[in-house]
């Protein structure tokens, strides 16, 4: 069987880090199947999916790396065509990835006991955001 679900969230951009496993997991309560994989997809080239264990210090840790790695305040060819100041918003969304799968059994996440998944929001404003889950097992 596949089900497909909506979660629909609102960040702050900027590198907003939000923590999603609660809606993931009501997501597959819904459900009726039991195990299988679940795929979750966002819409849209300036956010990305991961997991992270979501505590305050290790959200400013990866926070900080992404101003390292790939900052803003330096010249990007998209910003040079658009005028729309998120190109290094669109390159981390495209190295951190749009997608994640987790497996399930048991009607259970098979996540870590301090693994939480996160979308990143590296747009340049606040945004309103779509999460495709896709459920596929029996
Ligand atoms: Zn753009």
């Amino acid at each position: 069987m596949i089900v497909t679900k909506q979660i629909s969230l609102k960040t702050q951009g900027n590198c907003d880090i939000v923590d999603i496993t609660p809606q993931v997991e009501q997501k597959l309560a819904e459900t009726e199947i039991n195990s299988g994989t679940a795929i979750l997809f966002i819409a849209g080239s300036t956010a990305g999916i991961s997991t992270i264990e979501y505590e305050s210090g290790l959200v400013a840790d990866f926070q900080r790396m992404w101003e390292r790695n790939v900052p803003q305040g330096i010249p990007y060819d998209h910003d040079r065509r658009w005028g729309d100041g998120n190109g290094h918003a669109h390159v981390r969304a495209s190295l951190l990835g749009a997608s994640l799968v987790v497996p399930f059994t048991g009607r259970r996440l098979s996540l870590g006991t301090w693994q939480q998944i996160i979308v990143v929001d590296f747009d340049n404003r606040p945004r309103s955001r779509q999460v495709v889950m896709q459920i596929m097992g029996e």
